[in-house]
């Protein structure tokens, strides 16, 4: 370890800036945040130093800087654009004894700055050690997306308690206390800013916690469920709180429709179940038995993701399953994703609303067609786009009620097959034609329908296939 990485308290601690470009101003800004004292030392100041200085933040010296600056300072910084003073500030500094920084020079400074992800008081720092402030950077960036954006919340929740926590419980109790706290329903509800039911579980595990009477309460708390929303399959659509939950859940349920790539971000020890349809189960069946998954797993005290595909309150079964939780006294988080509509439009190229072409959008399932629960006349407006999910098998039975309905023959559609994914097929028509180019190409589940004149709008692949067939056909003519 070439630096040893420490927190240093700066609050009311005078320091100099030398320098007064927008470089100096990044590093004002950050010892402003820690509360320093600062004094910039340059002969011409950046307007935004400028205002800084007007309003009392900083002490502005215009001058060149001289070593005695220095003197009796905690922290200095030099970030001038000429070597000759940078070296100068940290002569005059080294021989002090004050640590000093020099802005991209690790040879003259005694300090790096390291990246930063600011949850305060949760801060994370990366370093480099200087050899690649760019890696550092991008480390970082990965820690900003892993890192709730309320953990900062979560920190100060705990050190509110700590003393509360430290008068009812002996300290080997503690640590377990908190572990169970901040891991289980308390950390979660406080991430979700429900601070009101966090106050409500934390007090009802204290009190389990030192009451002699109900060890088995302290011992197994209750767990939770995570209802993911997946989207539509890339691992990068994943919403950041999504891969956050997958990151602490200890049991994974998921089905046919979750890719490689999502199962990929979950975390590598947790314990997976795939709960898909099972050749010859029945539907009913696969759906008993991940209730009863959820709960006995969560009765357990396990945290447990069932991940969605798309979002899970859209054709996703999520409200039956946050009946039951509901029911049996389970905690639950929903976690909404990009629905399959979403991510396929996006990546054929469908704007599914258009200021000219379609004024509304609605999502139906194309698989229940016997009841007549879809109003087809509506769906068959213009200006009007219908996406049907699960209609890939009963595509001549939904053709045929928009063509009943009113709809015109050459209204365009388009289907999307395993959207947003690597291998995604788009293929392009007309109500009149779509079914037959279905069967041609065998497209097959997953896949959307997308009704409405922005359907003709799509990047379909059967016009390149269409070219290709036609250029061969006259090579070989
Ligand atoms: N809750 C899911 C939908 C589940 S119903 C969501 O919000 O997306 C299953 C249907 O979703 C499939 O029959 C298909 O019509 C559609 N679907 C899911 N993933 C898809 C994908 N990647 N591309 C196209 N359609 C998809």
């Amino acid at each position: 370890m070439d630096y040893l990485p420490i927190f240093i308290q700066l609050r009311g601690e005078p320091t100099v800036v030398v320098g007064g470009g927008h470089v100096a101003l990044r590093k004002v800004e950050l010892l402003l945040k820690a509360g320093a004292r600062i004094t910039v030392i340059a002969p011409q100041l950046h307007e935004e130093l400028r205002a800084l200085a007007e309003r009392g933040r900083l002490n502005y010296l215009s001058l060149e800087f001289q070593p005695h600056h220095l003197d009796g300072v905690g922290l200095a910084i030099a970030a001038t654009d000429s070597r000759v003073v940078n070296a100068a500030v940290s002569t005059a500094a080294r021989a002090r004894r004050v640590p000093v920084n020099v802005v991209d020079d690790p040879e003259l400074s005694t300090f790096i700055f390291p990246a930063i992800v600011d949850r305060s008081p949760v801060v994370v720092a990366v370093g480099s050690s200087g050899s690649s402030p760019v890696l550092a950077r991008r480390v970082r960036q990965q820690i900003e997306e892993l890192l709730p954006a309320r953990l900062g919340a979560l920190a100060r929740f705990v050190g509110d308690r700590r003393k509360d926590v430290q008068k009812a419980l002996t300290p080997a109790q503690r640590r377990p206390f908190w572990e169970r706290i901040i891991g289980g329903l308390v950390g979660s509800r406080v991430l979700a800013g429900n601070d009101k039911d966090a106050n409500k579980a934390f007090d009802e595990e204290l009190s389990a916690s030192h009451d002699p009477k109900t060890p088995a309460a302290a011992e197994s708390p209750l767990g939770e469920v995570y209802l993911i929303g997946a989207g539509p399959g890339d691992p990068d659509l994943l919403t950041l709180r999504a891969v956050q939950l997958l990151q602490q859940a200890d049991v994974i349920l998921y089905d046919r429709l979750i890719s490689d790539a999502v199962l990929d971000r979950a975390r590598r020890d947790a314990e997976r179940i795939f709960v898909g349809k099972v050749p010859g189960g029945d539907h009913h069946s696969t759906q008993q038995r991940i209730h009863n998954l959820l709960v006995s797993y969560a009765k357990r005290g396990l945290r447990v993701a069932r991940l969605k595909g798309g979002d899970p309150f859209i054709f996703g079964r999520g409200g039956e399953e946050i009946e039951v939780l509901a029911e049996n006294g389970i905690p639950y988080v929903v976690v909404p994703g990009i629905t399959a509509a979403l991510g396929a439009a996006a990546s054929a190229g469908i704007p599914l609303t258009h200021r000219r072409l379609a004024q509304s959008v609605t999502f139906a399932a194309g698989h229940a067609l016997d009841d007549e629960s879809l109003d087809w006349r509506s769906l068959s407006q213009p200006h009007h786009t219908v996406v049907f999910y699960m209609g890939v098998a009963q595509l001549p039975r939904i053709i045929a009620r928009l063509l009943d309905a009113g709809a015109s023959p050459v209204l365009p559609a388009a289907l999307v097959e395993r959207g947003s994914l690597a291998e995604q097929r788009v293929v392009r028509g007309s109500i009149s034609t779509i079914a037959r180019m279905a069967q041609d190409e065998k497209i097959e589940a997953p896949a959307l329908l997308i009704v409405g004149e922005v359907a003709s709008l799509a990047k379909a692949d059967n016009e390149v296939l269409a070219a290709v067939d036609a250029a061969a056909a006259r090579v070989t003519a």
